[in-house]
């Protein structure tokens, strides 16, 4: 019993020493919207495709992405995919160093099956974010962050290109990785904002980071563009959203410049919430 109580002890002083840390005192207006709002009614309400499965355990403080990984919306109907996925800048390549694919029978199926929490942290301390999944859209398809190479130094969205009308990355900001699978945006996934947004008016939330913070399209409070400019370093702010009246820390997809995605977590997270794939 002793050592219990000397642990909950350390526990407690603990998250007291991380709060006293995390909130710098100009930031003490917006300590609930840093830590402390509860994003499960805004997840269950959001207008997640057919094809997704969203539940929320209330006790863990979690939600439940389950999808095929595909996207409620339409795709190109062909894909230039590049023989050597470590040639980047594809832009510079001919042709013939793509191979090009019918998205009707090279598209794959991919399980997705994630746990996200609905109380998420806001973090002093950033993490970079890796290839792979880094949050989940509401189409049931995946965001990614800018990268497409292992050393991160070459922004899709920069580097796409399309030869003979057939796209790398297509008009929705997506493609599959190489082998068809993995549906995933590497900018605004504009094939959900065309329907979800309304013009003059702050984007509506289209998908939630791995971290548990809420994302959305370049429109802030009337409709005006965000860019990078208005962010911090990880492409987020405290701002009131439709969602979240009162505000929270969320993140914006931008168009103007990279980044264009996410490529740090402003949230706290285990590195075993990493996509990975
Ligand atoms: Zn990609
Ligand atoms: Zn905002």
């Amino acid at each position: 019993m002793k050592k219990l109580l000397v642990s909950s002890i350390a526990v407690v002083s603990l998250l007291g020493a991380a709060f006293a840390f995390n909130l710098p005192p100009f930031f003490s207006n917006h300590q609930t919207q840093l830590g402390n709002i509860d994003t499960a009614a805004a997840v269950v309400a959001a207008g997640w495709a057919d094809h997704v499965d969203i539940t929320v355990d209330t006790d863990l403080n979690t939600f439940r992405f389950r999808s095929n990984g595909m996207p409620s919306h339409g795709f190109a109907e062909k894909y230039l995919i590049p023989n050597d996925v470590g040639s980047q800048p594809f832009a510079d390549n001919t042709s013939d160093e793509f191979t090009v694919v019918d998205s009707a029978t090279f598209f794959t199926k991919t399980d997705i099956d994630t746990t996200i929490s609905t109380l998420p942290f806001y973090s002093e301390k950033t993490t970079q974010t890796s290839l792979g999944r880094i949050g989940v859209a509401l189409s049931g398809a995946q965001l990614f962050n800018d990268y497409e190479d292992k050393a991160m130094s070459v922004v899709a969205m920069d580097d796409n290109v399309i030869h003979n009308h057939v796209p790398f990355v297509d008009e929705c900001n997506g493609h599959t990785l190489v082998d068809g699978t993995n549906y995933h945006y590497h900018g605004i996934p504009v094939c959900i904002t065309e329907a979800a947004t309304t013009v003059g008016e702050h984007s509506v939330m289209i998908g939630v980071l791995e971290d548990g913070f809420p994302v959305y399209a370049n429109q802030g409070q009337g409709g005006v563009t965000i860019t990078n400019t208005d962010l911090d370093d990880c492409s987020g702010h405290v701002d009131v959203t439709p969602e979240f009246p009162t505000g929270i820390y969320h993140y914006h997809l931008t168009a103007d410049e990279a980044p264009y995605m996410i490529d740090c977590y402003h949230g706290a997270i285990e590195t075993s919430w990493f996509g990975g794939k």
